[in-house]
Parts: structure tokens; C-alpha cells; sequence
């Protein structure tokens, strides 16, 4: 096997400007593993074999508009790795949605799995549509529509799906019906996760995302990630996006006493030093539609909340927000990525030269999925667990795959010297970087897979 996919890769940006395709900086973050885990050098193909995904789906749905014409959305499904277990993976309904980008986020599920050690591969799904211009009714035509068309390519036993961006409880609900529908008379409640509580699905699965990311934090902190920040209730936070992700952790970590001075959406963003009051910004988005607006708050752009003073940054709304452009304008002192991808490479490097950790999305983020394994176990035993021993079990789970990261990390920073040289024996371009968290997770989590792969074996 040879790789059709990327002959020489630069890590380093070249000219000041970077490749923001996904799939690219995917391979990229693959690349970085390479020095450090010997049998993907030594077993030729074994990178395309990990790497590539095993199967990707493209699907044209017509569906039925409000004003009775028809209209064609794109939809996408990728498995990308059934090595260490069914492939599992959110659908995420948004107009930038492409090949590429669900990609890469199926890539990132993959090791996100295998980094918090849960018995999944990754997937991951989208239609490119802009939900907020559709209906409900159009909504569920499209998901329907969608599930449809995916017909066996999803199940109980070989990829789950689960929310994602603009996608949620409801979502599922309508995804459950539908495949329910297409196989009568079959425990069908385990072919998707985060559904609603009366519909099977699990308790603190709605906030696990954001909770895990304040179980990582937290932890990180406790064991001196950063020396002159002791405590989470020290800190002040500010954080990028306002739904799922980003509303459960402004919540969370506001609970568990930091200060949230800015949080933002689609529209702009809001900045009180003092502190914002979360459940009143989200009632004020309720009745608005945006967190713009709320009383006494500075108004900011967007991309302006990324650069406000504080000491944790979570981004928690989409991928390249902190790019080449902006990482020296970054003044937090730890970023947490809720969100999947929001740090580029070019970013990671300059957020490293400047002393600024990054908790990386496939540990961070990684609360939802393994909430959602919960909830698969839960639906495949039809049983039911208490709130308190899921946040027990996610608890214990995140504060594992934190301290397994950052303890990679050391003994990786410790092997620098012997890494450079396995660098220049598969012959990189430039010098290996000092490896950062999101390094030691790759390694991790591509060093799981490397393994389940050989002991498997092909066939036929
Ligand atoms: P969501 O649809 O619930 O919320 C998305 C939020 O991002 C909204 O508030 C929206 O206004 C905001 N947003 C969109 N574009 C923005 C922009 N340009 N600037 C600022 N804000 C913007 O989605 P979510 O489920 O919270 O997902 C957010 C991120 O978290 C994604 O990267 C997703 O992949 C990741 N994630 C989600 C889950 C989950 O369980 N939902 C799990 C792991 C990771």
C-alpha cells in the first residue's frame, strides 16, 4: 500500500497562511504521532489504514418544502474506523457542512473514543442545510429523509449517530422514529444517542459535553497544569458559542464558582469583567434569539470574544477559530476546546511559543460520547441509571484520560532528543516541534488503534 493521501506534509505553516481544510490539519495532527508510535514506520500502509476512512456516504435527499415545492439538500455520513468497535458520531445539520469537514470530525471521534477508552470507532454525519431558515416541519422531513437514505449503514451494532451542531434532542427523537419504523419489532432504542429523557435517553447526557470539560479542567488545575492558577473557582472563563456545548459549560463553570466575563453566538458576543448571570443571558436568548443585547454587557463581534481578557478560553462553537490570524491575540492563559477543531496548527505552535495550554478537543469534549456510551449500555440492558452514577462514572473516566495525557506529555517532552532523530528517520519536513497536550493525546489515542489493528489483523 502506498499513500494516496499525503506524500510529504509540512507541519510548519508556510508564508504566514495555512490550510484551513479540516481533513488537511487532520492529517497534519496524524503526521505529528508518527515519530513517536514505531509500528505506523515500520508496518508500510499501516498510516493509510489508520488514517483513511473506511467508508464515506454521499447522499441527495428531495424533500418537501412548507410551500409545496421540493428541494434537494446533500447529506453525508463517514465511518471512519471500525477497528476498536462500532462507529459513533454526531450529525450536525449546517450550511458549511462538506466531505472534508465531517472527515476530519470523524477522524477526531475515532481518537476521541480510544482516548477515554470507551468500545467505539468514530463517525461522523451532516446535511448541509441552514436549519434556522427551515421549518420544523422541513426539519424532520429532512432527517427522515436523511435516515432514509442511510438506510443499513446505521444501527444498534455499527454506527450510532448522536447531536451535533444545530441537531438535538428532538433530532434524535425523529431519528430513533425513523429507524424504529424501518425495523419493526427490534430494541431499536440504542441506534442513536443524546434522545430525550422519555424516549431512552440517558440522564446528564444533555450537559456531558460541557461537564466533561469542567471534570478535565478542573482536574488539570488540581494536578498544577498551571502553576498560578490553582482552582477553577478562581478563574475567570469566557466562551465562544452559546448552545449545547458552550451554554452547559458557561453554566457549569459558573456553578463551580469561576466567572464568566464574555460568551458569544452566531450573532455576536457580550463582556461584563464583573460577571455575567448565565441563566439570565440564556433567558435573554430566548426571547431574542441571541445573546446580543443583553442589559449592561459590552457588545462585541464574534471573533472579538476569542481575544477578551481571562484566564480560560472555551471555544465551543465551530473549527478554525483560532487560527495563524488571531494566536498572538489570545490573552487567556488555558484554552479548553469544547468544540471539535477550533485551534489550527499554525495557532497550536504560536499558543506554545506564548506558554498557553490547549486541552485538546478529543479529551475535552470528550464528556458527550462517553455519556452517550452510557446510553447505549443503558438502552441495550433497558435499564436506566441514576443521574448521580453517570456523573460518578464520567467523573472518573475524564479525570483518568486527563491524567493519562498529561503524563504522556511529560515522558514525550523527556524522549525530545530521541524523538527528533525517529523525526528525521521518516523524513518530515522541518524540525519536531516540543509536543504540546494535543500531541500526547494523538499518540494516545492513535496508539490504541495501531495496536487493535495489528492484534486483528486483516481479513480476508
Ligand atoms: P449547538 O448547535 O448546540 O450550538 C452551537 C452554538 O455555536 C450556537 O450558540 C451558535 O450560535 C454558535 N455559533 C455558531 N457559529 C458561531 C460563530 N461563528 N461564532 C460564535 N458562535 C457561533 O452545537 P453544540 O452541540 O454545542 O456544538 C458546538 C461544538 O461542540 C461543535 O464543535 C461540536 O462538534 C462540539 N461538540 C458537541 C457535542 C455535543 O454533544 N453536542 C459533543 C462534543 C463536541
Amino acid at each position: 500500500m502506498t499513500s494516496e493521501v499525503v506524500g510529504e506534509v509540512s507541519y510548519v505553516p508556510v508564508d504566514g497562511t495555512e490550510d484551513l481544510n479540516p481533513n488537511t490539519i487532520a492529517r497534519l495532527q496524524f503526521e505529528m504521532t508518527r515519530p513517536y508510535i514505531p509500528e505506523i514506520n515500520t508496518h508500510a500502509g499501516l498510516a493509510d489504514w489508520i488514517f483513511r476512512p473506511q467508508r464515506s456516504l454521499q447522499v441527495v435527499l428531495p424533500v418537501l418544502m412548507d410551500d409545496g415545492s421540493v428541494r434537494t439538500f446533500t447529506g453525508y455520513r463517514v465511518l471512519h474506523s471500525t477497528i476498536r468497535g462500532p462507529g459513533k458520531g454526531g450529525i450536525r445539520f449546517h450550511p458549511n457542512v462538506d466531505l472534508d469537514e465531517v472527515k476530519a470530525l470523524a477522524y477526531w471521534m475515532t481518537l476521541k473514543c480510544a482516548l477515554v477508552d470507551i468500545p467505539f470507532g468514530g463517525a461522523k454525519g451532516g446535511v448541509q442545510c441552514d436549519p434556522h431558515a427551515r421549518s420544523q416541519g422541513e426539519l424532520s422531513r429532512i432527517t427522515r429523509r436523511f435516515i432514509s437514505a442511510l438506510g443499513e449503514n446505521i444501527g444498534p451494532y455499527t454506527d450510532i449517530p448522536a447531536p451535533d451542531v444545530y441537531t438535538n434532542e428532538q433530532t434524535m427523537a425523529w431519528i430513533y422514529d425513523t429507524y424504529s419504523m424501518m425495523h419493526p419489532g427490534e430494541n431499536n432504542l440504542p441506534v442513536v444517542t443524546g434522545k430525550p429523557l422519555d424516549l431512552g435517553g440517558s440522564p446528564g447526557r444533555s450537559a456531558a459535553t460541557a461537564q466533561g470539560a469542567v471534570f478535565v479542567t478542573e482536574h488539570f488545575l488540581e494536578i498544577g497544569g498551571i502553576p498560578e492558577l490553582g482552582e477553577v473557582s478562581a478563574a475567570t472563563i469566557a466562551v465562544q458559542g452559546f448552545g449545547n456545548a458552550g451554554y452547559h459549560a458557561a453554566r457549569l463553570f459558573s456553578a463551580a464558582g469561576a466567572t464568566i466575563v464574555g460568551v458569544s453566538d452566531s450573532k455576536g458576543g457580550i463582556f461584563d469583567p464583573a460577571g455575567l448571570d448565565v441563566r439570565k443571558v440564556m433567558e435573554h436568548k430566548q426571547a431574542t434569539g441571541s445573546v446580543v443585547g443583553y442589559p449592561g454587557a459590552k457588545l462585541l463581534e464574534p471573533k472579538e470574544l476569542l481575544e477578551v481578557p481571562c484566564d480560560i478560553l472555551v471555544p465551543a462553537a465551530l473549527e478554525n477559530q483560532i487560527t495563524l490570524e488571531n494566536a498572538e491575540r489570545i490573552a487567556a492563559r488555558l484554552i479548553v476546546e469544547a468544540a471539535n477543531g477550533p485551534v489550527t496548527p499554525g495557532a497550536d505552535r504560536i499558543l506554545a511559543e506564548r506558554n498557553i495550554h490547549v486541552l485538546p478537543d478529543i479529551l475535552a469534549n470528550a464528556g458527550g460520547v462517553v455519556v452517550s456510551y452510557y446510553e447505549w449500555v443503558q438502552n441495550l440492558e433497558n435499564q436506566r441509571w441514576e443521574e448521580h452514577e453517570v456523573l460518578e462514572k464520567l467523573r472518573h473516566k475524564m479525570r483518568r484520560a486527563t491524567e493519562m495525557v498529561v503524563t504522556k506529555r511529560v515522558a514525550l517532552v523527556e524522549g525530545h532528543e530521541h524523538f527528533k532523530e525517529e523525526w528525521r528517520k521518516v523524513k518530515r519536513n522541518g524540525d519536531l516541534p516540543t509536543p504540546d497536550l494535543r500531541v500526547a493525546a494523538h499518540v494516545l489515542a492513535v496508539g490504541a488503534n495501531v495496536r487493535a489493528a495489528l492484534q486483528r489483523g486483516i481479513w480476508p
